[in-house]
């Protein structure tokens, strides 16, 4: 049986001019539980070490309801403070545009402050690429555009992204963009299909966009499968995992990375074994029969 191409070892990040690691690490959990700057190092480590080049934050990631906000972002800051040589090692991304309690602000005013102040807690000259955390229904796209515009010809950001945006919502960006999209964020997992059906995959793949796959063990249920789809998908998973000696985690990541899209997994785990386990998902290969099959348990009905 043939297999599907297997990922490359790095892809560039649309025409960006910044090539990535085909897997990514996200630090939406980063502050969970109290992190040290030295735990926090470790996991920033053990994603270079093995490999994963694209580390994901964003502004709103350690916000808990009622406070928070930034300190994902002040946490990774000190990270690179003690450790300056780390940010040449990586695609550094993170996003913004949610502003609690109102919920989304993406006033021109407003996302120019939103990144100066990333830049600050995160000490350093430029985001690599900078994402759209959620679509704000109340902002123009072309103002929304000038905005980002602005930061890409002020050096504060290289290259640029959305997420949660419809397919419609994303045309309309880039449209009036004078600096093209690069990369969409979709929830994208074995148990989460929707942008596999309802065109935004395919978009990606015209508009030269990177998709980078949020929560793609869909929050971790894959690993600890409860629901009777979610056990099917384990067991459609695990044929491969078993048969290639990797985890189902790794057979998770490399049945999103068999897309045609060339979708990037950001791995969300803040266990540092964990985490470098995420670059084993290129060491798998499939079978269309496999990959359907995977397909096929996330439906719970055959195909026509
Ligand atoms: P995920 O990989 O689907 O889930 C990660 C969770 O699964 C962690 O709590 C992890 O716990 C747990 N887990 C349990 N066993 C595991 C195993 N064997 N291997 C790996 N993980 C295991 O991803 P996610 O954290 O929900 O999201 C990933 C990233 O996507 C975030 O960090 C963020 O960058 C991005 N994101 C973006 C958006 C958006 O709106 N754009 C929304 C959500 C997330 P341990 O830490 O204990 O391993």
């Amino acid at each position: 049986m043939s297999l599907l191409p297997p990922p490359p070892a790095s892809r560039p990040l649309g025409d960006s001019g910044l090539a990535i690691s085909p897997i990514a690490w996200g630090m939406w959990r980063l502050t969970e539980g109290g992190t040290t700057a030295e735990q926090a190092a470790r996991r920033v480590h053990a994603a270079l070490d093995a490999g994963i080049t694209l580390l994901d934050t964003a502004d709103i990631y350690g916000f808990n309801g009622q406070s928070g906000f930034g300190d994902a972002e002040s946490l990774l800051g000190e990270v690179l403070r003690a450790e300056p040589a780390l940010r040449q090692r990586m695609v550094l991304a993170s996003k913004g545009g949610i502003r609690p309690p109102l919920p989304y602000d993406q006033s021109p005013a407003y996302l120019a402050e939103a990144i100066d102040t990333s830049l600050t807690r995160l000490g350093v000259e430029t985001i690599d690429l900078w994402q759209v955390h959620r679509p704000d229904i109340l902002a123009h796209p072309q103002e929304v555009a000038r905005a980002l515009d602005d930061a890409v010809a002020a050096g504060k950001i290289r290259a640029l992204g959305v997420s949660n945006f419809t397919v419609a919502q994303t045309a309309a960006l880039n449209h009036f963009l004078g600096t093209k999209l690069v990369a969409t964020q979709p929830e994208i997992s074995p148990l989460r299909l929707t942008c596999i059906e309802n065109g935004e995959l395919d978009q990606a793949m015209m508009l030269g966009l990177t998709p980078l796959a949020w929560s793609p063990l869909g929050g971790g249920r894959l690993a600890d499968p409860q629901t009777p789809r979610e056990q099917a998908v384990a067991a459609a998973l695990d044929v491969v995992a078993r048969d290639q000696g990797v985890s189902r985690m790794a057979a998770a990541y490399g049945w999103l990375m068999a897309h045609p899209s060339g979708i990037v997994p950001i791995v969300g785990s803040q266990n540092p074994a964990r985490i470098a386990e995420g670059i084993d998902a290129l060491k798998v290969r499939w079978t269309r029969q496999d990959w359907y099959a995977v397909l096929v348990a996330a439906r719970g009905e055959a195909l026509p």
